[in-house]
């Protein structure tokens, strides 16, 4: 079978589609034929590649890790260095693309919502790069705990609005930036930091960050004799960087791909393994899993990783996980840290909290793969971010 979802309604499979008030139904579309229309033009494509090769610093490397094999006894690994994007993350290579399409349909306002600050900081940025008006929504709870990436964003001159309705944090920042968007729906453009939302979110967010695993197609074949990994390792929050590594190599059988999200204090205490233990429900426009209590209420998520504390997830991971083409995996807050600490003394190099979460996995993966195994992981970012809930905690 050919993988080639979403659908034209963007389903993937029975998840996915647009859940959405009436009146962003022709914003929606209106966005949708301006990033097939982009996706098609090569003069677009030209000004992405140079912004991601001029500004955000890629091709990034892929960076053989041998210590780490080692400690792990087995396997080739090799890290994608999404932490050396500008900004320290992944991030950037979605609100590059979606500033542009902004740009391109005439938008002069720019919106976002942000958890732990990182996909505001992101959008702040590419916001100010090209000098257009920015509010980040983000949960009261959460500009108290991330209080750097509050003035950073301000600093970027992007006006942080604090959300104070519901938990305070991304889910309800979420809530706002939609209410904003509704009642704002010809200047504005939504810039959303994953592969979620209603339809063409993930699909468009999802091409924007193909280029990761475009990129090692192509050096793995420099570093290698090989065209395909063995396995491909990604952390998933709402899905972005693991969406963005795997997709490429989807229609290649042979690639065994995992997924990881975050159990918390574990799957019986709190935690945001939401394919893990999850139930199928529609959340911020798109149907998919969730973690919902028997009421049908969104459950708070925990994860020691902000970007992983989320209670939703994008829909095409509940269909690849439906499928069997992914393995979802699940490892705790103490894990993570453990794996922040294993890379930094085997590579000297300090993971975000988020990415830790792949690098745990690996001792549960390596032995289950044969020993000379390519092993692709995703280092979707840097651990600056993280040092002081690392200090507090280690
Ligand atoms: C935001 C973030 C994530 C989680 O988001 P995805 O959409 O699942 O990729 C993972 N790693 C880092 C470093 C992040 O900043």
């Amino acid at each position: 079978m050919i993988y080639n979802a979403p659908d034209r309604k963007g389903r993937f499979g029975p998840y996915g589609g647009a859940y959405i008030p009436e009146i962003l139904v022709p914003e929606l579309d209106a966005l949708r034929v301006a990033f097939e229309e982009s996706w098609q033009d090569a003069e677009f494509h030209v000004q992405y590649q140079d912004l991601l090769k001029t500004y955000v610093g890629r091709p990034t490397a892929l960076t053989p890790a041998n210590r780490l094999s080692e400690a792990l006894g087995g396997g080739h690994i090799l890290l994608k260095r999404e932490d050396l994007c500008h900004t320290g993350a992944h991030k950037i290579n979605n609100t590059i693309g979606q500033i542009l399409l902004a740009r391109k349909m005439g938008k002069t306002r720019i919106i976002a919502e942000t958890g732990a600050g990182q996909h505001g900081v992101a959008t702040a940025t590419v916001a100010a790069r090209f000098g257009l008006q920015c509010v980040v929504y983000m949960g009261v709870e959460d500009t108290e705990r991330q209080a750097l990436n509050v003035a950073r964003m301000q600093l970027l001159g992007a006006e942080v609005r604090p959300v104070t309705s519901g938990s305070q944090t991304l889910k309800d920042a979420t809530n706002e930036a939609i209410r904003d968007w509704v009642s704002n729906p010809t200047d504005t453009f939504y810039i959303i930091g994953s592969v979620v939302g209603p339809h063409p979110y993930p699909m468009m967010v999802r091409s924007f960050h193909n280029v990761i695993g475009e990129e090692v197609k192509r050096q793995l074949n420099e570093l290698t004799d090989r065209n395909t990994p063995d396995v491909l390792v990604a952390c998933v929050g709402g899905g972005s960087n693991a969406i963005g590594l795997f997709y490429p190599f989807i229609n290649h059988p042979e690639v065994q791909m995992f997924g990881v999200e975050a159990a918390g204090e574990g799957l019986d205490g709190r935690h945001a393994a939401t394919l893990t233990r999850g139930a199928m429900g529609v959340l911020h426009g798109a149907m998919s899993y969730l973690l919902q209590d028997d009421d049908g209420q969104i459950e708070l998520a925990h994860s020691i990783s902000a970007g992983l504390d989320y209670p939703g997830v994008g829909p095409e991971h509940s269909w690849l996980k439906d499928l069997g083409r992914v393995t979802y995996l699940t490892e705790t807050d103490k894990n993570a840290l453990a794996g922040v600490e294993l890379l930094s003394r085997t590579e000297g190099i300090i993971p975000a909290l988020e990415t830790a979460h792949a690098i745990a996995a690996l001792k549960k993966i390596v032995p289950q793969v044969a020993p000379d195994s390519i092993i692709v992981v995703n280092c979707s970012g840097r651990g600056d971010k993280d040092m002081q809930t690392i200090m507090d905690n280690l």
